[in-house]
């Protein structure tokens, strides 16, 4: 296959998919600068760190359908960046727990979900608290400003990773077709809560003790992770992440961080088995995802592309172009490099 001669590139955002796409440059040869608006690379993939307990707040875990992911999940593991996670899943349906299996592996980053993107970030050029709010094109390329009111660049060409609301913003003057795509796809939002107890769950009646995460079949909440049962979080008390269904996190947008926290408790409380109570948390938080994972079905046409690339030097990539999981936004950013190398 043919590639194109290296071009300086700024990456906008740093999660999964700009850092997939910025490691394919990197391996090519390419100067490749990536700019966050965090303090740290991950993005989606995020862990709430208390004084004594990781709490992961954004994806839970990931799975494997594709060939090429399958063999970048398995390198990832000899290296001891993932671990299966979890393994004993629990449906609950009109009050009743039944053991959930689809013989699917499922992984976390180690020690903590947003160890993963660390890892995937050593070596590359990285500028975290740097909010680009505006691009701008001139004879010598492309410029980044930042909200601090700083000038980067020139760059030859820009990939912008951002989820695609976000990505509009900066798009959309420049190739009104690319503004256009991103408003097509909607992100819905996902309220994550989080708790830690001042004592551990107590004994569900015929469920084993050891069970890791539970899926509520209704109400508000639909998914419970037991953090201290991830693969080296043993030490660290119950610490549960609580993550709203994306419809009652749409209707509660702006509600309250701490009445969010109060109605997913709640909604834990009704979910466990008669007679058993929630031990009082000592420490909770609540995070609003606003754009938490695409809506694939509300465009109305399978996104399914993968990346978008304009004329002048401007590319997409990231979950919403591929779909609501890591592996398509890992897909998205790595597609896209390959493509920017091989010049097609
Ligand atoms: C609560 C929740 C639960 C989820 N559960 C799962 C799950 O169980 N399994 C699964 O596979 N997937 C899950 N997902 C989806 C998964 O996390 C995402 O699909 C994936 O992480 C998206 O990666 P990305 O790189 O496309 O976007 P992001 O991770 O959002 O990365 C984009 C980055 O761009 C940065 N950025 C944005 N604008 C700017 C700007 N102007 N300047 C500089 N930087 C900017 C952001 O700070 C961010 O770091 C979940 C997501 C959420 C929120």
């Amino acid at each position: 296959m043919t590639q194109t001669a290296p071009c300086s590139t700024a990456i906008i955002g740093a999660g999964i998919a700009g850092l997939a796409c910025a490691r394919a440059l990197h391996s090519a040869g390419w100067p490749v600068t990536l700019f966050e608006k965090s303090r740290g690379p991950g993005g989606r993939l995020a862990t709430r760190r208390l004084a004594e307990a990781s709490l992961d707040i954004g994806a839970q875990f990931f799975s494997v359908r594709d060939e090429r992911f399958q063999r970048e999940v398995e390198r990832w593991r000899r290296d001891g960046q993932i671990a299966p996670w979890p393994q004993r899943v629990w449906r609950v349906e009109a009050g009743q727990w039944h053991r959930h299996h689809d013989g699917r592996t499922r992984y976390i980053g180690t020690p903590r979900m947003s160890a993963l993107t660390r890892h995937l970030a050593e070596g590359l050029t990285l500028q975290v608290d740097t909010r680009i709010v505006q691009l701008a094109r001139d004879s010598a390329g492309w410029w980044l400003h930042d909200h601090g009111g700083h000038r980067h660049g020139p760059y030859d060409q820009v990939v912008v990773s951002a989820p695609t609301p976000q990505a509009e913003s900066l798009v959309a003057a420049h190739e009104a077709s690319l503004g256009e795509a991103c408003r097509r796809v909607i992100q819905r939002p996902c309220w994550a809560a989080w708790a830690r107890l001042a004592a551990p769950l107590p004994r569900l009646p015929g469920v084993p003790q050891d069970w890791q995460a539970a899926m509520p079949a209704e109400g508000p909440l639909r998914f419970v992770a037991r953090n201290d049962s991830k693969p080296g979080r043993a030490e660290q008390g119950e610490s549960l992440t609580l993550l709203a269904r994306l419809p009652w996190s749409q209707e509660h947008l702006e509600a309250d961080a701490a009445w969010v926290v109060a109605a997913l408790l709640d909604a834990l409380r009704t979910a466990l088995p008669d007679g058993v109570e929630l031990p009082a948390p000592s420490e909770t938080g609540a995070h609003r995802w606003r754009y938490a994972q695409p809506d694939v079905f509300a465009s109305g046409e399978a996104i399914n592309r993968d990346y978008r690339r304009g004329a002048g030097g401007l590319a997409l990539c990231g979950d919403g172009w591929r779909g609501p999981r890591v592996e398509d936004a890992w897909l998205s950013g790595y597609h896209l490099g390959q493509a920017l190398i091989n010049g097609n």
